[in-house]
């Protein structure tokens, strides 16, 4: 059996960049053989096996062939006549289909290396087709490897279009969709995965109340870049740039989905689009069925992102509502997470980039002065159930109220 290190572990390596995980396929190897090694065999379709010490993923040469929507719609086939040209010619990008030996021999019949010296993601063969999840991947990789100058080839986005044209994109479980689309998120450059699918006709499918965005007018006042698509990829950048976590890069993304309902006589205009849009953030939440964290905030978000924006002018009591809505009492990183998807939203405007956003000390200043207020001297004075509730509401409110005089 001869084994070798393929996918990301090769590609990066040669990109000079630190290898994540490493995966490796074994050639002229059977299952018995593996088992009979200490291989801990994974996953009931894939023949695919954890390294007795290291853990590391171990699978078996394999050809595919498709044979139904979806993923499940794939017939594999693993054996020892299986060769290493055969295993690397359906994986999706040039850049992903290299081997190497030990000795770093490299294996690269689809000519990996030339496409990542020019900085192109391109598909492999033909059958790149069979798994709509590569549209998300490549759009992935291309958010990853942006800042190195990559982009997709002409090709290989028509492809994608085809398949985005196809229907084939419905096919894709809530769950495969979700982690490419969290990882993209998570990468240097997540707007850049947006422009792509959007490039290729994907974000209709997967987002059409993103791609809905693309096209409509904001006031030039506030927001100098105009379109409502442009500042969403700008603030998804800013949120990149300040090393934002998933939940808040989430938020960001679906933040004024509203803007997509306005009529176009109303336009640059969009009265209450932050309630418009609840609907449609909680449609896409579903679609996905984005963890609850990342649900929870996108809609809260949604919601309140323009008193965010006014929290220095909000009366105390809509400052007090605020606050209670976000349970800041117990929920304190939320909060935190709310504010700074505002500041994003902020800096995601044309020329504003830099600009400061005093918002936000506001904010967490209002948050410390309502939690400040104690429970026990109200229970003494023998408060209690809903009479209680109303009473600590009482106190924030004069909190808040001293809070905003002294500010
Ligand atoms: P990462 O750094 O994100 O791990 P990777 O390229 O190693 O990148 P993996 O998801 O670990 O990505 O997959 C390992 C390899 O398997 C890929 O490089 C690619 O060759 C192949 N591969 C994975 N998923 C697919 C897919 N859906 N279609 C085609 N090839 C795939
Ligand atoms: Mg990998």
């Amino acid at each position: 059996m001869r084994i070798y290190k393929v996918g990301g572990a090769v590609r990066d390596r040669l990109l000079g960049i630190p290898v994540t995980d490493i995966d490796r396929v074994v050639v002229g190897a059977t299952t018995e053989e593996m088992l009979a090694k200490g291989f801990r065999p994974v996953g009931a379709d894939f023949p695919v096996f954890l390294h007795p010490k290291t853990g590391e993923e171990y699978a078996l040469a394999r050809t595919e062939r498709k044979s139904g929507r979806g993923y499940g719609g794939f017939t594999f086939h693993a054996s020892p006549e299986v060769t290493l040209e055969e295993d690397l010619i359906r994986r999706d990008l040039t850049i992903n289909a290299m081997a190497e030996d030990d000795q770093q021999n490299l294996t690269d019949p689809y000519h990996g290396q030339r496409d990542l010296e020019a900085r192109i993601l391109r598909h492999v063969s033909p059958a790149f087709a069979e798994d709509p999840l590569r549209v998300l991947r490549v759009a992935r990789f291309a958010a990853r490897y942006a800042g190195l100058g990559f982009t997709v080839a002409p090709e290989t986005l028509e492809l994608m279009r085809q398949l985005s044209q196809s229907g084939e994109l419905q096919a894709l479980t809530a769950e495969r969709s979700w982690k490419e689309i969290s990882r993209a998120l998570m990468e240097d450059q997540p707007q850049v995965f947006i422009e792509v699918l959007r490039a290729c006709d994907a974000l209709k499918v997967l987002m059409p109340e993103v791609d809905a965005l693309f096209g409509v007018p904001q006031p030039e006042a506030h927001h100098p870049e105009i379109d409502t698509g442009v500042h969403t990829l700008s603030v998804l950048e800013q949120a990149a740039k300040h090393k934002q976590p998933l939940t808040v890069r989430w938020a960001c993304l679906l933040h004024d989905l509203g803007k997509g309902l306005t009529p176009e006589e109303e336009w640059p205009r969009h009265i209450a689009h932050e309630f418009k849009g609840l609907k449609l953030i909680k449609a896409v939440n579903e679609r996905f069925k984005a963890p609850r964290d990342c649900q929870e905030l996108a809609l809260l978000v949604g919601e309140y992102h323009t008193h965010g924006h006014r929290a220095l002018e909000l009366k105390p009591s809509t400052l007090l509502e605020l606050l209670q809505s976000f349970d800041v009492y117990r929920r304190p990183q939320r909060f935190e997470e709310f504010i700074a998807a505002c500041e994003m939203d902020a800096r995601g405007r044309k020329g504003l980039e830099e600009r400061s956003y005093p918002q936000a000390d506001y904010l967490r200043g209002a948050a410390t002065a309502a939690r400040s207020v104690a429970v026990q001297p109200l229970l003494e004075k023998g408060f209690k159930g809903p009479e209680l509730g109303e009473a600590i509401k009482r106190e924030r409110l004069k909190a808040l109220k001293v809070y905003k005089e002294k500010a």
